[in-house]
């Protein structure tokens, strides 16, 4: 019997959670040469919350994640994730408060050469010191939430695009991070290949209390998964709420506008 579907999951977590806001963004400005992408922008996410991004392309949502996962940093504004500073910060610091932080992107990015269960393994037991052993019983456990369990021994071009998407999750999850930041991860995925891609990001939200923080062009996705939506325009939130009220009854024309265009 095949096992490439996705089982149900339950998770627990073995270090009790943060409970209250979990990550702050206070008067973050980002700038590229003389374009401001993010101006002066404050918003918070409380611990256990699904908070989706939404807005035109060009609105800087993808750049809130890259401040968050450091690979930018802002020029302007404090970043704090779980009560301690991630920006600005000292680098022993920012390497600490990283690791509470996974994120998937829209491209997989697996390491080519590695077998599927080296790819999941590798940073628990580099960075976290695990155990060979354990780490691979973890892996284990993650690829049967994401129904890939006869895949283990394969490399990543063995593999289809939504597959390896999910080889990018359980990855993720191996480093037992406290916020997941979701890139349009299945905007690179032929169309027949997204569903099972989304619903193991729904079996995660439902049955975990992981932080989500998600950019994503699938709006059935975001009404289903998101406590919070932030709808983006020009580095700014323009408007946000609870997926019915941003979905149901916009306020904002741009709101409407960009809701018309992508539903
Ligand atoms: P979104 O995710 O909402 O589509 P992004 O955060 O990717 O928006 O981009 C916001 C703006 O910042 C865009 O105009 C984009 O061209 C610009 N931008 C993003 N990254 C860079 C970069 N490394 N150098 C220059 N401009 C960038």
């Amino acid at each position: 019997m095949s096992t490439d579907t996705h089982a149900p999951f339950d998770e627990k977590p073995e270090t009790p959670r943060a409970t209250g806001e979990l990550i702050r963004l206070e008067r973050v400005t980002k700038r590229f040469g003389d374009h401001t992408v993010l101006d002066n922008l404050d918003f918070s996410v409380d611990a256990g919350k699904h908070v989706t991004l939404i807005g035109p392309s060009g609105s800087g949502k993808t750049t809130i994640l890259r401040l968050l996962m450091t690979l930018l940093k802002p020029d302007e504004g404090v970043i704090t994730v779980d009560g301690q500073r991630l920006f600005p910060a000292p680098e022993k610091q920012v390497r600490e408060v990283r690791k509470k932080i996974g994120m998937v992107f829209q491209q997989f990015n697996l390491f080519p050469n590695m077998t599927v269960l080296r790819n999941i393994t590798e940073a628990p037991v580099t960075v976290l010191g695990m155990s060979k052993d354990a780490a691979e019983e973890r892996a284990r456990e993650l690829l049967e939430m994401v129904g890939l369990t006869d895949h283990l021994d394969k490399h990543p071009a063995q593999l289809s695009g939504g597959q390896q998407q999910r080889v990018a999750i359980a990855r993720a999850l191996a480093m037992r991070p406290q916020v997941l930041l979701l890139d349009e991860v299945t905007s690179a995925l032929d169309p027949e290949l997204v569903a099972g891609v989304l619903d193991v990001l729904r079996d995660i939200a439902r049955s975990t209390d992981i932080t989500m923080l998600c950019v994503t062009h699938e709006m059935n996705f975001a009404r289903d998964i998101s406590d919070q939506v932030l709808m983006f325009d020009s580095g700014r939130v323009i408007e946000a709420g609870s997926p019915e009220k941003i979905f149901n009854e916009p306020e904002h024309d741009r709101t409407r506008e960009f809701l018309s265009a992508v539903l």
